[in-house]
C-alpha cells in the first residue's frame, strides 16, 4: 500500500469496503428494517466462529473514498448501517458527518474493542471475549447483543450485563451453526432469566444478505 493511501486510511478520508448493500436488518433491536449496510474490511479479534473471515484482511478489499461511500449509500436508504470486520479500526468521524449531512440515521455493530470514533445514532455493542470492549463502549451501547456459541458465552453475557447502561437491550444470539444445539439452552435461559431477548439472525433464514 502507497504511502498516500496510508495516509488516507489514516484520517478515513478513504476505507476498505468488502461490500455495501441494500437489505432488511436480520438482528437485535432494529430486526425487520430495510437498511443499507456497509461492510467495512478489517479485523483483528479473530472469532474462531467468525461467519465473516474474509473481512479480517484489510488489505484484501477496495479502498474507497468516503465521499464516494456516502454518495452510493445515500441513493438506497434513510438507515445505514455500519459494520464489518471491525470499523472502529478506521477513524469513522468522516464517513459519520457525511452521512449525518445528508439526514441518515446510522446505525454501528462493532465490537468495541477499539476507540470510538463517528457520531452515531445507535450503537450496537456485540463483545468478544477474545478482546474486551473498551470502558467508555457500556455507557453508550443502545444495544449488547452477545454471540452464543456455548454455555460459556451466557456467563460472558452476564457479566457484560453488569458492565452496560441501564437503558441498553440485552440480547442473546445463537452462533449460526451451532443454533440447532444451543436454541433450546437460550430458550429455557431466557425464560429463567427475562432481562434477555433472543436475536436470531432472521436474515439467513429469509435467504438475503
Ligand atoms: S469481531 Fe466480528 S468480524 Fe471480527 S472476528 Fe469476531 S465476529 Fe468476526
Amino acid at each position: 500500500m502507497d504511502k498516500n493511501t496510508q495516509d488516507l486510511l489514516e484520517k478515513g478520508e478513504s476505507l476498505p469496503v468488502m461490500e455495501s448493500f441494500y437489505t432488511i436488518q436480520g438482528e437485535g433491536f432494529h430486526k425487520g428494517k430495510a437498511s443499507y449496510f456497509i461492510r467495512i474490511g478489517g479485523c483483528d479479534v479473530g472469532c474462531h466462529w467468525c461467519d465473516v473471515k474474509e473481512s479480517w484482511d484489510a488489505g484484501a478489499h477496495p479502498i474507497i473514498s468516503t465521499k464516494e461511500i456516502v454518495d452510493e449509500a445515500i441513493k438506497y436508504s434513510d438507515t445505514i448501517v455500519v459494520t464489518g470486520g471491525e470499523p472502529l479500526m478506521w477513524d469513522m468521524t468522516l464517513l459519520t458527518t457525511g452521512l449525518k449531512s445528508k439526514n441518515k440515521i446510522i446505525h454501528i455493530e462493532t465490537s468495541g474493542a477499539y476507540k470510538l470514533t463517528g457520531n452515531w445514532d445507535w450503537i450496537c455493542l456485540s463483545p468478544k471475549k477474545r478482546m474486551n470492549p473498551l470502558a467508555e463502549f457500556y455507557n453508550v451501547a443502545n444495544e449488547l447483543k452477545v454471540i452464543v456459541y456455548n454455555k460459556d458465552d451466557l456467563k460472558f453475557a452476564e457479566e457484560q450485563a453488569k458492565k452496560v447502561n441501564s437503558n441498553a437491550h440485552l440480547y442473546l444470539q445463537p452462533e449460526w451453526d451451532n443454533r440447532e444445539k444451543m436454541m433450546p439452552i437460550m430458550v429455557d435461559y431466557v425464560k429463567n432469566n427475562p432481562k434477555w431477548k433472543i436475536s436470531l439472525q432472521t436474515h439467513k433464514y429469509l435467504n438475503i444478505p
